[in-house]
């Protein structure tokens, strides 16, 4: 055993990627919740990257530690396996609020966690930055305006939810965590970010994400038939994931309170988006039309004249660039899966 310890001492250290110098006066100990997951661990590595001090709570119920395994033992890194239903007691300077399932067969898998998730977890964040005095960013969604007759949709728009679909659970879960942000801002004169997300794609999708994007270009990438749900006439608008990060690191140094739309305002509808990626790929895949999905929503298109105005943002990465790296991503993915089966 001694042996083996001197042969752990003696091995060369970690690298680590290069982060900026900051000194104690403008590094922050920011928290992210589901830091671990897609979006989360982009962020993660931005803050890093940036010199601040990073902890990352998450239950890891759809995240996972290869995410951020190349921060794990750095001195600016932490990383807390916690589920933030339950309360956490730490002490930091800002929080980026990102716990939650997003994708629809995520948060339809056990809908009254996805409910807690939200509402729970959400009175725990916001009383921790009470406590605090912290400023806190919540990750909302553009499912708050449900299936929407106004497009596209400003964030004046109050939406078009049914309260008890399957989707209720999430959508109504963000639209409560919303209003437990202003109602604590309001009576606790606290300082709040709230991020309506519109669909983001990128590197680090989870392979069984379920979502159209890692759904079409796996069935690409593998002949599969490549599966339009309904007519394929409903539109989605698609954001990298770094122009989201850009967003949210700008909405949280902002003085901007109100929620404030972060997408791509560039519209496909779902039948267009399975050509394009069965163009990008290539191979043999058919496109097939399977049931419709309950109150799938129809349109949706971010209106960012907010984000424009106060973040001065606007998305950068075109459609055929970010799908260029998120196809490689998944290329890379199905070789370490199909090398993984083998050994
Ligand atoms: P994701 O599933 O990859 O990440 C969510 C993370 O939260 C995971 O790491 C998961 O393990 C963690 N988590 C879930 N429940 C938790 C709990 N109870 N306690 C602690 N950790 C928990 O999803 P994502 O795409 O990275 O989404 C991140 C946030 O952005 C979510 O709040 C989501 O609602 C929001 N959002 C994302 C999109 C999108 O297109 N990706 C769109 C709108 C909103
Ligand atoms: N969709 C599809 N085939 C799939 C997955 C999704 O046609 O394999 C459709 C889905 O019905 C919806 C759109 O693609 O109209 C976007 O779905 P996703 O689950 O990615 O996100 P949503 O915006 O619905 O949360």
């Amino acid at each position: 055993l001694e042996k083996k310890i001197l042969a752990l001492e003696s091995q060369v250290p970690k690298s680590y990627p290069d982060v900026k110098f900051l000194n104690y006066l403008s590094r922050k100990r920011i928290l992210i919740t589901g830091g671990a997951g897609f979006v989360g661990s982009h962020l993660v590595d931005r803050l890093m990257l940036q010199g601040h001090e990073v902890i990352v709570a998450d239950n890891f119920f759809t995240g996972r530690k290869r995410n951020v395994e190349h921060w794990i033992g750095h001195e600016n890194f932490e990383l807390i396996h916690h589920d933030i239903v339950n309360p956490l007691f730490i002490e930091v300077d800002e929080i980026y609020h990102l716990a939650s399932p997003a994708s629809p067969p995520h948060y339809m898998y056990n809908p009254v966690k996805t409910i807690k998730t939200n509402t729970l977890g959400t009175i725990n964040m916001l009383g921790l930055a009470r406590r605090l005095n912290a400023r806190i960013l919540i990750a909302s969604t553009s499912e708050v305006y449900g299936d929407p007759d106004i497009h596209p949709q400003p964030e004046t728009y109050w939406g078009h939810v049914n309260p008890i679909g399957p989707r209720a659970c999430y959508d109504e879960g963000k639209r409560v965590s919303e209003t437990l942000t202003y109602a604590y801002a309001k009576q606790e004169n606290m300082q709040v970010r709230v991020a309506r997300i519109f669909n983001t794609y990128g590197p680090r999708m989870h392979m069984n994400d379920g979502r159209v994007v890692s759904n079409f270009i796996l069935q690409a990438l593998q002949n599969d038939v490549i599966t339009v749900y309904g007519s394929g006439d409903q539109t989605r608008s698609f954001q990298y994931v770094s122009d989201l990060v850009d967003g949210l690191v700008a909405l949280m140094g902002s003085n901007y309170t109100q929620p404030i739309n972060l997408g791509n305002p560039v519209e496909h509808s779902i039948i267009e988006f399975a050509s394009i990626i069965k163009g990008l790929v290539g191979g043999r895949s058919k496109i097939k039309h399977l049931a419709q999905v309950e109150d799938d929503p129809q349109r949706r298109r971010p209106d960012i004249t907010r984000a424009k105005k106060y973040l001065n943002w606007e998305p950068k990465v075109d459609l055929n660039a970010g799908l260029h790296k998120t196809v490689n991503y998944f290329k890379h993915e199905l070789h370490r899966f199909k090398h993984s089966q083998r050994n």
